[in-house]
């Protein structure tokens, strides 16, 4: 990871003002890199001396409640006492982590754009940054915000820095944005990395556990009926989408992280290119994007879903019915492979 030295110089001088109160915001739906990365870089902080808060716009799922310090995470959401919008007010640095716009931050966007006047870094690996923040590491060629965090660490302090405690936040952000390291831009530098992690004495296989092993029995039966009843192909079986009602979901007491996974489980059909899930919310559609190789669902959220995220793994939403969101999509598909981009 080729970090700009200039940019590194501006964040030790940043971080070299004594007793910053500092903010660390991740994205809605915050996932493992989300928590991990930013758990990680406020341990990092505040063995500086510096006072951090976690901020979250909405919980995350519930497979990740183990990660340590996870219960110090302010969940705007259900935030009533207003530590939130405190934090942001008083604080002289937002670190933005895993997301590249404002807006990505949903619910919790006016509070970020109305109450503060604070220095903003962004420190991600979506595509695109917006502009607006004021010290930038964007690296889109990162597998994961938690290796770039590691990289950070690394270029600021050494490796010595980096606590067993810190090892573990990382890894679960390496782990579950690379699809247990089976997606791209694994470089050696990554598995260097993760060499790293497991001298400092994690246990991966406790880690894999954790994450990836603790469903309830209704997310299981959920997805059982979504392959099987929810999945449909079009364009000559090379595309996939399903979708799930809210009905649906509370038939399987449905709780927050548990469609995690299945719009990927669609790609494992060999002729699958790219496949779609659309799940109801109260008052959107939020539609999850994965595609295999060159097929650009980055460029396809942009362009018809009012998202983006990265080439292989990207989101967006829509304010219309299921029925109409699945016609969208599939005029959308034909669309697509009519311009080339479904090779
Ligand atoms: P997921 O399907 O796991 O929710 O999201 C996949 C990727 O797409 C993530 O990198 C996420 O940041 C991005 N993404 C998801 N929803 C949206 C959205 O509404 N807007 C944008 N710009 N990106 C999104
Ligand atoms: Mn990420």
């Amino acid at each position: 990871m080729e970090l700009s030295k200039d940019h590194i110089e501006r964040l030790r001088e940043l971080l070299a003002r004594p007793a910053q109160r500092i903010v660390i915001l991740s994205h809605t739906n915050p996932d493992g890199d989300a928590v991990g990365s930013s758990l990680a870089w406020a341990e990092v902080l505040r063995g500086m001396g510096h006072a951090v808060t976690c901020i979250v716009p909405n919980k995350y799922p519930y497979f990740l409640d183990w990660m340590p310090g996870i219960e110090e995470v302010v969940v705007f959401k259900t935030d009533t006492e207003g530590r939130a919008a405190r934090a942001v007010s008083e604080a002289d640095i937002l670190f933005c982590l895993d997301f590249n716009a404002v807006s990505r931050l949903e619910i919790l966007s006016d509070t970020i754009e109305a109450n503060t006047t604070a220095v903003r870094v962004l420190i991600d690996h979506h595509l695109s940054p917006d502009a607006g923040f004021d010290l930038v590491f964007s690296h889109p060629d990162s597998s994961s915000t938690c290796f770039l965090v590691y990289c950070l660490i690394e270029a600021l302090f050494g490796t010595e820095a980096i606590t067993r405690r810190m090892a573990e936040l990382l890894y679960v952000g390496m782990m579950t944005d690379t699809g247990n390291f089976a997606f791209s831009f694994l470089t050696p530098e990554l598995f260097r990395a993760v060499a790293v992690l497991v001298e400092k004495g994690i246990r991966i296989p406790d880690i894999h556990n954790s994450v990836y092993n603790a469903y309830t029995e209704g997310r299981a039966r959920l997805f059982g009926y979504a392959i099987n009843r929810k999945m449909e192909l079009i364009q000559d079986g090379t595309v996939a989408y399903m979708s799930l009602l809210e009905s649906e979901m509370r038939r399987f007491q449905f709780q927050q992280g548990d469609s995690e996974g299945f719009v990927n489980y669609a790609l494992t059909i060999k002729k699958v290119k790219m496949s779609a899930m659309f799940l109801a919310h109260r008052k959107f559609i939020r539609v999850s994007l994965r595609s295999r190789g060159d097929v650009d669902v980055n460029l396809f959220a942009r362009k018809y879903f009012n998202g983006g995220g990265h080439k292989n793994a990207a989101g967006g939403k829509s304010f219309v019915s299921m029925r109409e969101t699945i016609d969208h999509y599939v005029r959308s598909v034909a669309e697509f492979a009519a311009e080339g981009h479904l090779g």
